[in-house]
C-alpha cells in the first residue's frame, strides 16, 4: 500500500464544551475519491473544517503527505496543497465572478488549473465573468466556487455538500463535471446527503453518526441495509 496522502487519527473536535467528533480514525490515498455520509449534524462539516484549519487540532490528529498539520490555520493548509469548497459557497459576493476565481488562484501553488482551463470546465462562467458572482444561480455560484477551489491547483480537494439546494440536473452537471475535475491524480473528499451519488462517484465512503465513525468500506459492495443501520442508527 502507497502511504495516504491524508491520514487522521483520533481526532476529537470541540465547540466550546460540545464535543462534535469522537476519535475519528480515516486515510485518503494519492488519487483516491472518499466519500463522507451522515444525517444532519453527524460532524461531516466539522471533519472538514479540521482537515482545512478552519479548527485547530493537535498536530499529529492530521497528516498530510506525512507532516502533521493539524494545528496550521485555514492559509497555511491552502498553501500546502488543500483546498475546501465550503457549505453554502462562500463567495465574496462584492466581486466578480473572474475575481472570486483570482482570489482562488493567490496563493501560487503551480498546476494545471487557470482562469482558461476553469472557463473550459465551466464554459457559463466565462460568459458572465464581469457579473457579480450573487447574480449568478445556484448552481452557477456551485461552480464559481468550485473553480476558486482549483485555482489553488491542489492536491487534496473538499467538497462539502455540493448538490444542497440545487435542481437535480443541475446536480448532474456538476458531477458529471467531477471525473474532469479530480483526473490527473487529485485526492478528493465528497461530503454529501445524497447517499447514491456519494457512493456512485467514490471508491470508498466513511459514514458519520454522531461524531464517529459508525460503518466504512468499498462503495460498490456495501449493502443498503448497513448503511440505514450506519446511518440512521436504527436496527
Ligand atoms: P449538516 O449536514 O447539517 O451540515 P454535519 O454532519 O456537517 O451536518 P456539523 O455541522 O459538523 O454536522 O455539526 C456537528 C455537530 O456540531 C452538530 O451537533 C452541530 O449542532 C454542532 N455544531 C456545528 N457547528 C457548531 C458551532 N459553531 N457551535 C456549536 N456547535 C456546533
Amino acid at each position: 500500500m502507497p502511504d495516504p496522502i491524508l491520514s487522521i487519527s483520533a481526532l476529537d473536535a470541540f465547540y466550546g464544551d460540545f464535543q462534535a467528533l469522537f476519535g475519528i480514525d480515516l486515510e485518503i490515498e494519492q488519487g483516491e475519491v472518499l466519500a463522507i455520509i451522515g444525517a444532519n449534524g453527524a460532524g461531516k462539516t466539522t471533519l472538514l473544517r479540521s482537515i482545512s484549519g478552519l479548527t485547530q487540532n493537535a498536530p499529529e490528529m492530521v497528516k498530510y503527505s506525512g507532516e502533521a498539520i493539524g494545528a496550521l490555520r485555514a492559509d497555511e493548509v491552502a498553501t500546502r496543497g488543500i483546498a475546501l469548497v465550503p457549505e453554502g459557497r462562500q463567495l465574496f459576493p462584492s466581486l466578480s465572478v473572474e475575481e472570486n476565481l483570482i482570489i482562488g488562484g493567490q496563493i501560487g501553488r503551480k498546476g494545471p488549473w487557470s482562469l482558461e482551463a476553469i472557463y473550459k470546465l465551466f464554459p457559463i462562467l466565462e460568459e458572465r465573468k464581469d457579473q457579480q458572482s450573487t447574480s449568478l444561480s445556484g448552481g452557477q455560484q456551485q461552480m464559481v466556487a468550485i473553480g476558486r477551489a482549483l485555482m489553488a491547483n491542489p492536491d487534496l480537494i473538499l467538497f462539502d455538500e455540493i448538490s444542497l439546494g440545487l435542481a437535480p440536473i443541475i446536480i448532474k452537471d456538476i458531477y458529471e463535471a467531477l471525473p474532469g475535475i479530480i483526473g490527473s491524480g487529485m485526492s478528493a473528499l465528497i461530503v454529501e446527503q445524497d447517499i447514491s451519488k456519494a457512493l456512485s462517484v467514490s471508491s470508498r465512503f466513511y459514514c458519520l453518526q454522531e461524531g464517529r465513525v459508525s460503518l466504512s468500506g468499498p462503495s460498490a459492495t456495501v449493502a443498503r441495509e448497513d448503511i440505514s443501520r450506519a446511518y440512521f442508527g436504527v436496527e
